[in-house]
């Protein structure tokens, strides 16, 4: 597992922004969010996957968000902003409004993320491989996915934690409540 201080990766976003003419986003409370956001999806995945959309753990399957995700560039081209705000042009910057920017990324990639196993990480799986066969196998951490819904909009989604950002309106994590899912039977 990779360890990265917040520093390291505020400097890097800083440097992404400066070699192309970005911003980033002038809101400090969001911009604070996004990078503890990639900060634990490098320390968890291995890679900076967006802080805004739910990774799969495959770096094959998520290699199109690792930010800056493809899809930054169109998008600022276009609406100023990439997807989660984090990047801006200079007139979002200077004016501090942030736009909606809208999903590009195709929904079969999106749809990858939802129950798909956590994949190893290459270095794991080739370790795995060349170890010889056990003969008892050690218990495997188990990931606890909860219920959890966006109390602004209502979307739903199956994870460990909730999103650092709903990713339909853009609420912060902290409108997101877990759904108790225990279903009790009578009789
Ligand atoms: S949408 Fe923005 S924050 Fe998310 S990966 Fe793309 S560039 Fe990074």
């Amino acid at each position: 597992m990779s360890s990265i201080t917040i520093e390291q990766v505020r400097r890097r976003a800083e440097a992404d922004a400066k070699t192309y003419g970005y911003y980033l986003t002038p809101q400090q409370d969001l911009l604070a969010m996004f990078l503890e956001g990639l900060k634990t999806n490098e320390e968890r995945y291995g890679y900076p996957s967006c802080p805004c959309r739910l990774a799969t753990g495959n770096l094959e399957f998520d290699r199109d968000i690792i930010c800056p995700c493809d899809y930054r560039d169109p998008d600022v081209a276009e609406y100023s902003a990439c997807y989660c705000r984090l990047y801006v042009n200079k007139a979002v910057y200077e004016s501090q409004n942030l736009p909606e920017v809208p999903e590009r990324r195709p929904v079969e990639k999106q749809q990858r993320a939802y129950g798909t196993p956590m994949a190893k990480q290459p270095a794991e799986a080739a370790q795995e491989k060349a170890a010889p066969p056990k003969q008892q196998t050690a218990a495997k951490p188990v990931v606890k996915k909860k219920l959890w819904y966006c109390r602004q909009c209502g979307y739903v989604v199956y994870r460990e934690d909730p999103p650092y950002v709903c990713p339909i309106c853009k609420a912060k994590r902290e409108m997101f409540s877990e759904i108790d899912a225990t279903v009790e039977f009578s009789g």
